[in-house]
């Protein structure tokens, strides 16, 4: 018989073997999501290329990025060239251009833009991707995700020609990739205070040109080919903010009018340069009309780039659900794997209950985003998109970090080892998705600006709704506690909307937007649950429904009962 060591190590071995070797086949959900949003012909077109992104996901890209984030393969600024130019550059480690080959070019994950009105499938390619916590290229697809929304729509001709060719390439070695400055010094949430400034000179590209004078303090994805940032133009306050296009390279080829102060020290993303840069009179073209900078920026980046946290956390709780529950499913204590007691089940449970409520509403989103491109999106449901983009970038990154802190714990010591698995590089990514792209309070803040001022709650709360009534008694009986939070916000939004002061109201506020945020995903998953042919995984998931529903929109979390247990141990078994 083997020793206990022995045995224990082997164990751990299956606890390997367990994970999924492709995390698109493997992914029920996210199969059936991509049916429903694609349709059937452009689903099949493109069901290969998801299955071989998923193997490539969980297989090379994923070793590259654990070689990419050791600490001593992290970005450094390089800011000479052997002879002596100054090039402002990043110094990456190989195994950052592997990544790279992977996302861009087996992901495809930006060319996807390529046909119009992409977004769940380039979404759904990020959502794989996200699993692995690779950082270094997945926050710049983001922002070049918001370049090529930007420069499409508001974008002058000449623009796009000189530059959506390069950035729509797969081939890693020739794309362009993008990266949006905002964040002074000064503050981040209060854009307003932008200080950085922008003169005419002369014209370029069928647009004025500008020069680009002051400081921005935290420019991730620092060796962008392409910058979109603010720089005032006029007055104060986000008004006269105008957005520009500033490339890194001028057109003969040296480097445009900036330096890097220094790469930031971060707690997570760290394979990705941030830096503080210093803007000496760059060159930069308006993107957009210049007297409305702050408004192409919110419509076409921030909102994209809200959107795609949305989808990262959703794949950084399913990785960090799937990692628990093999562990869960291999780990022996007590004579037993840890699998088969109450509490482990409930952590599981709790963890696959966030993780596919994420992954429903995120990809319900960008199935609305895709039919707001098509022009087919109006009324209640242009509402909805606006603010679900905002309330869903809110509650995906809380229930993300609550699901990779209860992987942590279902691993015990070893969910506390960089060397052991991909869980501590999740929870310190997440933390900075809960704070770039608006931080919590600031979304609650301009959710109550479009409630107060333009009563989004309304249309808002009327597709909530829908989306919470499917037909199927059994799914409806189980969506009726969302309901009563909807009618709890609807009776408190009344006085909540008439306060003064926008501070306090916000405030009071808060409760009430993290429940709709939750009765948004709530709502998808169980739009998603009535497309399951099979009932019994259709019954299956409706456990899953019932536990978020339960925990998260009751007025307060019931206390477990031995149904609950059962429902517990009923979902620790389910696959995928
Ligand atoms: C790793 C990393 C990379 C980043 N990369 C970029 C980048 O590439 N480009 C870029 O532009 N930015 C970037 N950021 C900056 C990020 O967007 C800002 O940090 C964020 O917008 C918050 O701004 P701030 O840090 O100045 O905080 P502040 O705005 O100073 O806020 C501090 C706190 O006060 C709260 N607060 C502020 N106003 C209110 C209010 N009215 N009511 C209630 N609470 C309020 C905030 O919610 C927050 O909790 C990055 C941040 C990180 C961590």
């Amino acid at each position: 018989m083997a020793s206990n060591p022995v045995k224990a190590r082997r164990d751990l071995h299956a606890w390997r073997e367990r994970q999924p070797a492709n995390f698109y086949t493997s992914d029920r959900q996210l199969v059936r999501l991509l049916q429903t949003f694609l349709g059937q012909d452009r689903y099949l077109r493109h069901r290969e290329h998801f299955a071989s992104f998923g193997a490539v996901c969980a297989g090379p890209l994923d070793e590259a990025a654990v070689i990419n984030n050791r600490g001593a393969n992290l970005p450094e600024l390089d800011r000479w060239s052997p002879l002596g130019e100054r090039i402002e550059a990043v110094a990456h480690h190989p195994s950052y251009h592997d990544c790279g080959r992977h996302i861009y070019e087996d992901g495809e994950v930006i060319a996807a833009y390529a046909e119009p009105a992409s977004n769940v499938r380039a979404l759904a390619l990020f959502y794989l991707s996200s699993h692995v916590g690779e950082a270094g290229h997945n926050c710049p697809v983001a922002c070049t995700a918001g370049v090529v929304k930007a420069l499409g729509a508001e974008g002058s001709d000449a623009l796009k020609a000189r530059w959506l060719g390069g950035v729509l390439t797969n081939t890693y070695a020739d794309r362009l990739d993008g990266a949006q400055f905002v964040t002074e010094v000064q503050g981040g949430s209060d854009v307003g205070l932008n200080a950085v400034e922008a003169t005419p000179d002369g014209e370029g590209f069928g647009t004025t040109r500008w020069r680009i004078t002051g400081e921005k303090w935290f420019c991730s994805n620092s060796d962008a080919d392409l910058i979109l940032m603010t720089a005032r133009v006029a007055g104060h306050g986000t008004q006269g903010l105008g957005l520009f296009l500033v490339p890194r390279l001028l057109e003969d080829g040296t480097v445009n009018h900036f330096t890097v102060r220094r790469l930031k020290d971060k707690i997570g993303t760290r394979s990705m340069p941030s830096g503080e840069i210093d803007f000496q009179g760059a060159v930069g073209y308006a993107v957009g009309p210049v007297d409305k900078g702050f408004r192409t920026l919110m419509a076409q980046v921030i909102n994209t780039s809200r959107l795609y946290n949305t989808v990262g956390t959703a794949g950084i709780a399913r990785r960090a659900r799937l990692v628990a529950q093999a562990y869960a499913q291999s780990r022996v204590a007590f004579g037993h794997p840890i699998a088969q007691y109450p509490l482990v089940q409930e952590m599981v449970a709790r963890m696959r209950a966030s993780s596919q409520a994420l992954t429903a509403g995120a990809m319900r989103l960008a199935h609305g985003l895709d039919r707001a491109e098509r022009g087919e999106l109006a009324g209640d449901e242009l509402a909805w998109l606006r603010v679900g983009t905002n309330l869903a970038k809110m509650r995906s990154c809380q229930h993300s970090h609550r699901v990779v802190l209860t992987a942590i714990e279902t691993l015990g010591g070893n969910g506390a080892i960089e060397t052991f698995s991909v869980l501590p590089r999740l929870l310190r990514d997440n933390v900075v998705y809960e704070n770039w792209e608006g931080t919590h309070n600031t979304l609650i803040a301009q959710t109550h600006r479009d409630f107060a001022k333009h009563g989004l709650h309304a249309p808002f709360i009327a597709v909530l709704r829908r989306d919470l009534t499917t037909g199927d008694a059994a799914i409806d009986a189980a969506l009726a506690p969302a309901h009563e939070a909807l009618d709890r916000a609807e009776d408190a939004l009344g006085a909540i909307l008439a306060l003064p002061d926008p501070g306090t109201a916000a405030l009071l506020l808060r409760p009430h937007v993290e429940r709709l945020g939750d009765a948004l995903f709530a709502g998808a998953f169980a739009q998603d649950l009535l497309t399951e042919a099979d009932p019994a995984r259709r019954a299956a998931e409706l456990d899953v429904l019932t536990v978020f529903v339960d925990e998260h929109l009751r007025a307060a979390r019931p206390d477990p009962d031995l149904a609950t247990a059962a429902r517990f141990g009923r979902i620790v078994a389910l696959d995928g």
